[in-house]
């Protein structure tokens, strides 16, 4: 008989195929031209794109599962209408079809929460660096993070911005991009180019590596990471929050890398705490590297 796939599994699949659609709600604000700008805060825009793709997320989320705890970026007010073809119902085939461990069997969906960031890199998104947006979907159960998705609505094959969906589950498996160990002869770290402040700039001087790749977006920090690009994703200071990390988090996790605050602990991501990222962070696939860049974060 077959086995019957877990419902933690259920939500993996459902996320990954809502980001799908996802996809061409932020392409739609996009090609229409009118992103409807409002500032949350200092260097903190949101657009219709962020608010219209957290809707289609979150509904179809509760559609599927009621009593989900979903927490988005976006503040929505009370009621709003999500238009029907905004809900997705489709579940990935491919999540589906994985083999899982059988301690999956027993997580309830009432004890997990989902942290979404529905369009990650919205400084980018509107000043046209739209291959550092992402959308993040990060799966949390008992406090630790789980699986995630990092959907990266322009990423561009031969020139052409097609679009990827990358996803990973722990002891499940991933999808989506090709792990790649950085090269062994130098160090190049990722940091943000939007949000750079004394700290970081600190940082960068103690850590004096060989490049600094300075590109928007967690989610896209994190892809370069799985994909060898760059040693590490460094942030000294506060700013992020853990929409912005959960799904990062999950993936780095699930292939064997790491993602802690500067002083290499962890957070938790459980619906108690507070969403704020207060000190730091470094995602990276090696543990050598990180216990290299915490020595010398110490030292500021
Ligand atoms: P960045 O690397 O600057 O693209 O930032 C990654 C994510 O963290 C984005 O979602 C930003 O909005 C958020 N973020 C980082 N730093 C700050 C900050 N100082 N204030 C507000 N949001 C921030
Ligand atoms: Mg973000
Ligand atoms: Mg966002």
């Amino acid at each position: 008989m077959a086995e019957s796939v877990p419902d933690i599994l259920h939500l993996l699949a459902s996320a990954v195929s809502i980001t799908k659609r996802v996809n061409k709600i932020i392409r739609d604000v996009m090609d229409k031209g009118d992103l409807g700008v409002v500032d949350k805060g200092k260097n903190d825009p949101q657009t219709e794109a962020d608010r219209s793709a957290q809707k289609c997320i979150v509904q179809s989320l509760l559609r599927k599962f009621p009593g989900l705890t979903v927490i988005g970026e976006e503040e929505l007010s009370q009621t709003y209408d999500v238009p029907e073809d905004y809900i997705v119902q489709e579940e990935d085939e491919e999540v589906l079809s994985k083999k899982y461990p059988s301690k999956y069997n027993d997580i309830s969906i009432n004890d997990v929460v989902v942290w979404v960031d529905p369009l990650d890199g919205t400084r980018e998104f509107t000043t046209g660096f739209l291959s550092h947006v992402t959308v993040l979907i990060g799966i949390a159960y008992g406090g630790k993070p789980i699986a995630g998705v990092i959907h990266q609505p322009y990423y561009e094959e031969n020139g052409v911005a097609v679009g990827r969906t990358v996803w990973g589950m722990k002891e499940v498996g991933y999808s989506g991009f090709e792990l790649k160990q950085p090269p062994a002869d130098k160090m190049i770290v990722t940091v943000t180019r939007s949000h750079s402040d004394k700290e970081l700039e600190a940082a960068l001087v103690k850590l004096n590596p060989d490049e600094i790749v300075r590109v928007g977006g967690a989610g896209h920090k994190v892809l370069l990471v799985l994909e060898g690009r760059v040693h590490a994703y460094i942030v000294p200071s506060k700013g992020l929050k853990r929409w912005d990390s959960c799904a990062c988090e999950a993936i780095l996790e699930t292939v064997g890398g790491m993602m802690t605050d500067k002083a290499g602990n962890f957070y938790l991501y459980d619906k108690e705490t507070n969403y704020n990222i207060i000190n730091g962070i470094i995602g990276t696939l090696n543990e050598a590297t990180l216990n290299v860049i915490i020595k010398l974060l110490k030292k500021l």
